[in-house]
């Protein structure tokens, strides 16, 4: 079984969660298997094919669990980028449209350098929104997206479309058509 399989075959898909019309990818039991974690952690340190990452930032909360994989697998800083308010210190905040309203992303002021390279990494791709602001939270710090990375990406949203002005290099492990 390719890696993708793999991850299919626990990918749990949840039917009008969190609310009517979606349906919820579930990765809570990708996360029981440590066998198939480390092989995507892995996975991930090979499709970056030797692109130099400073530090890896990720999305609260679900980003938070391969992303502090990752960051550790590459020996670099994990960075938390936070919804409004979670975040203790100085922030700069970025905000982005959801279906219905707005939403705010914070990361503290200090956490990226200027000039660093970073990783952006969440949990699931869909209309792009999300990683779009992430983005422009560490452009407006001084730093460059050097690869955006996934584990699920749903194509037929197209969100991709919206992250290809920050980076040309976006790696999805599983793809919905
Ligand atoms: P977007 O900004 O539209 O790309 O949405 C991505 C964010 O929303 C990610 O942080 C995902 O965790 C979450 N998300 C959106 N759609 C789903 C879905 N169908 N299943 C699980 N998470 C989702």
């Amino acid at each position: 079984m390719t890696i993708e399989q793999r991850i299919k075959a626990l990918i749990r898909d949840v039917k009008d969660f969190p609310k009517p019309g979606i349906v919820f990818k579930d990765i809570t039991p990708v996360l029981k298997d440590p066998v198939l974690c480390n092989a995507i952690v892995d996975e991930y340190v090979k499709l970056l094919n030797g692109i130099k990452i400073d530090e890896v930032v990720a999305i609260e909360s679900r980003g938070f669990l391969f992303g502090m994989m990752i960051a550790h697998k590459l020996h670099v800083p994990f960075v938390p980028i936070r919804k409004k308010g979670k975040l203790p210190y100085n922030t700069i905040e970025q905000s982005y449209n959801l279906e219905y309203g707005e939403a705010v992303l914070e990361v503290h002021a200090d956490a990226i350098d200027a000039g660093k390279t970073v990783l952006i990494h969440d949990d699931l791709l869909a209309t792009g929104g999300t990683i779009d602001a992430a983005a422009k939270l560490v452009e407006k710090l001084g730093a460059k997206v050097g690869a955006i990375s996934f584990l699920v990406e749903l194509d037929f949203l197209k969100g991709r479309e919206r992250l290809v002005p920050h980076s040309s290099k976006i790696i999805s492990l599983v793809n919905y058509q």
